[in-house]
Order: C-alpha cells, then structure tokens, then sequence
C-alpha cells in the first residue's frame, strides 16, 4: 500500500503576484518546509514553493535520527513522527561481504519521505504559510534590500520580490541563473546517491531494523517503511555503476554476496540518482539568500544525519530570518548564517566525512565489521553521537 499525504497550493501564481512577502522559501523538503513553519509561526509572511507536487517520493535512507526528532520536539512538532507513524528504530545490522554485525540502535524512528515532508508542509500552512507547488523558482542576480524571484508554472510566469530568501532547494535544486553563483565544490571521490522502493518488503527485514551493507562500490541500506514498503538507498562509486550496466544491477549484486535478503524486484524496479554527493557551497549565504539543508552542503549518508541536519539548519535559520525582519537588517543576516552554519552543521558533519573515506578502504569495514560482531558495544559510543542533540543555543524553541 502506498501512502497518500496530499498537501494542496493555498495560493495561486496570481495570487501571489498580488501579495507582499518577508521570506520566501523555494523548497519544500526538510530544511525548507521547517524554516517557512518557524517564520511563519513568529507572523512572517511567508511564501514556500516547490516545484515537485506531494507527497513527493525522494533518494533516501529514510531514517530520522535521534537529533532529528529532537529538532522536531523543540520546534513544537513533537507529535508528528507519531502522527506520520513513523517506526521506533531498534537495531543496525551492518554487514561486509559475508560478515555481519548486529547491535541496538534505539535512536530515531523510520518514516516515508512521502509522508514526513507532507506532514511538515501541512505544519508550515496551519502555523499561516502559503505553498505553492509545480513552481519552478529562480532568483535574480543578487541585490543588498530586495530579491526578485521568478516563479514559473506551467502556464504562468510570475515575480514577487522579499527582502530574505531561503534557498532550500536540495542537492540538484538550481535556483540562479548565472553559473557563478550556483558554484559549489565537490569532493572528486564522491560517490552518487541511487535508490528505489518496492511494494513488497522481504519478511527478513525486521521494522525498526537498518540493515546496511558496505562494499567496495560503496553501501546499500535497507528499511522496512510505516506502510510495509522496502526503501532501498545507496551511495555508489559511479565507474562501479557503469562497470555493472546500472544502479539495479550493482545493488543486487552487493546484495546478493552479504548476508542480506535480495529480491528479484529489484531490477525491475524504478531506480533514481543524484548528483554527487559529497558537495558544498563556498559562502552559505550572500546578503538576505540563506542556503540551508543539502543546499548548502552534504557529505555522504553513511552515517544517516542528513535530515538532522537539514532540521536544525530550517530551525536556526528561520530565527535569524525573523530576527532580520523585525529589525529591518537583512545584511548582517548574512555573516551571522555563515557563523551558526559553520558551528552547528560543518563541525557536526566531520565525523560523517571521516567515516565515508575511511569505507574507502575494504579492510576498514572487514575489520570494523569482524571486531563489532564479537564486541557489539564498542559502536554505541558513535552512535550516541551521531543521536545528541544539537546545541541549545542555536535552536529556536517555540515562544
Ligand atoms: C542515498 C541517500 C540516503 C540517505 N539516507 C538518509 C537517512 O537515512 N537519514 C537522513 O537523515 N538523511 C539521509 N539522506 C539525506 C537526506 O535525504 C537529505 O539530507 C535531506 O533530504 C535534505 O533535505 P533538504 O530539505 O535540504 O532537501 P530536499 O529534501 O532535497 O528538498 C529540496 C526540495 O527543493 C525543491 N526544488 C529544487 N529546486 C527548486 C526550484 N528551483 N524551485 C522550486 N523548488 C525546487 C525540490 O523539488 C525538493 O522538494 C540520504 C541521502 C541519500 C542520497
């Protein structure tokens, strides 16, 4: 059964040409959908946009970790991992060719990125929010007071202007014209991202249960999701890709050699990609355009904290949004984003970067593997810290 989340346009292109906005938000994912319900929620008039129409399928392990749902808790929205009936995590299960390594997990919870981002999107529209989706959204080149962003449909073309904008637009999102400014670096051992989700999961595959296979073309992980669907996300070397003729392929053929269940659905089914994914932006924010989530900058998934991160950038971003409204300063917004971006996010994410280049290595998952079948405790203290809470200080909790 699939689930079916379906969050509406509140307002359309002409509406929105009429109207006047303190932020707009292009992106509706995890970062964008908490930033616009947090402004929104302190009397921002804000506009969110995406281009997709949901509930949106999307490349992803699909576990909310425990930081994660601690962001959520302290924003206010306590209830709706329960609400999206989201799965209490409760173990990992990691193998390495034919070894494997079993320990408790019971950080976080999984959840359908169908399901959690609708959910949010509806939070941002009860806290006041207009959305609007099937919009393409680009921004004019820079200015210092006001952006003008282009909002495209299908049938309408249309331009309101905001003196802050929250670029949430993902990985692949593009949301400038010029090259210059869409510039980011990217790793040149990244891998890709490559998932898929079947209708029938395995009775192996235990809920709560994360069961992720490394190899030397990369990782896949598999979960069982709220509504008895497999996820299936993977981070693939992209020689290794074409060597094997296709995502599909190389998945099974990972499978296939762990301990894990294979299905033969797998080559039937429909496989996505991403852009490389160990990628970021020089500067996250230039005067009033605050980049969040992966649009600022993503290491690969390994360890799973990518929506953690992209929850408390929304979180602490929108705070410094408000706070740049109410005092009429939307350039120092600018600096004081780089700052919280940089304390919060980057130091956060090393550890992440340090564990994907270390799988680089065959032996380093072998012998990780080997030593955590025999010693199970020694990941709790990664765990643990890959689950902590981020800072206080940066998390704007609800008045
Ligand atoms: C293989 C893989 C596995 C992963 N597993 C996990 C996991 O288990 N746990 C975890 O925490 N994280 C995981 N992640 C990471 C996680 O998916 C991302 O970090 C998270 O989705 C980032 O959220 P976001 O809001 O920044 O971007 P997104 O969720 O990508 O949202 C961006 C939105 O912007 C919209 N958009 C883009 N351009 C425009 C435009 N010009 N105009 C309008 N709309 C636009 C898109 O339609 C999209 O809806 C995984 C990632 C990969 C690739």
């Amino acid at each position: 059964m699939t689930v079916c989340n379906e969050v509406r346009s509140t307002i359309t292109l002409d509406q929105v040409d009429a109207e006047s906005w303190d932020i707009v938000v292009i992106g509706a994912g995890l970062a964008g959908a908490l930033c616009a319900r947090q402004a929104a929620a302190q009397g921002c008039r804000v506009l969110l946009v995406d281009r997709a129409v949901f509930p949106r399928w999307k490349v992803c392990g699909c576990c909310l970790n425990g930081a994660a749902v601690d962001v959520l808790a302290r924003s206010g929205l306590g209830d709706l991992v329960t609400d999206c009936q989201a799965i209490p995590l409760s173990g990992l299960h990691i193998s390495s060719g034919r070894r494997s390594a079993s320990f408790k997990h019971n950080h976080g919870v999984v959840v359908s990125r169908e399901r959690l981002d609708s959910a949010l999107i509806q939070a941002a529209i009860d806290a006041g929010a207009e959305f609007l989706d099937r919009v393409n959204a680009q921004v004019q080149p820079i200015d210092q007071r006001q952006f003008i962003i282009e909002l495209k449909g299908s049938a309408t073309q249309v331009s309101v202007t905001a003196p802050i904008v929250i670029a949430a637009a993902g990985l692949g999102g593009r949301i400038f014209s010029d090259h210059r400014s869409e510039h980011r670096e990217v790793s040149t051992s990244s891998r890709v991202g490559t998932g898929a989700v079947l209708e029938e999961c395995p009775p192996e595959i235990e809920p709560g249960v994360i069961y992720m296979n490394c190899h030397a073309s990369g990782y896949v992980g598999l979960v069982r999701l709220e509504d008895d669907r497999l996820d299936i996300a993977a981070a693939l070397d992209v020689q290794a890709i074409k060597r094997a003729r296709g995502p599909a392929e190389l998945v099974s053929e990972i499978l296939q050699q762990s301990a894990l269940p294979a299905t033969a659905s797998i080559r039937s089914a429909s496989w996505h990609g991403t852009p490389m994914l160990t990628q970021r932006r020089a500067r996250v924010a230039e005067n009033g355009c605050l980049f969040v989530g992966d649009a600022a900058g993503y290491v690969e998934p390994f360890t799973g904290e990518g929506m953690a991160w992209a929850l408390a950038g929304g979180n602490a971003a929108a705070a410094l949004a408000v706070q740049a409204i109410e005092s009429g300063d939307t350039v120092t917004v600018a600096e004081q984003w780089r700052q919280h971006h940089r304390e919060m996010i980057v130091r956060r994410s090393r550890t992440c970067k340090a564990i994907s280049l270390g799988l680089r290595y065959p032996i380093i998952p072998q012998l990780s593997v080997r030593v955590l079948s025999v010693f199970p405790w020694l990941a709790q203290p990664f765990i643990r810290s890959m689950n902590a809470p981020f800072e206080l200080k940066t998390i704007a909790e609800p008045a």
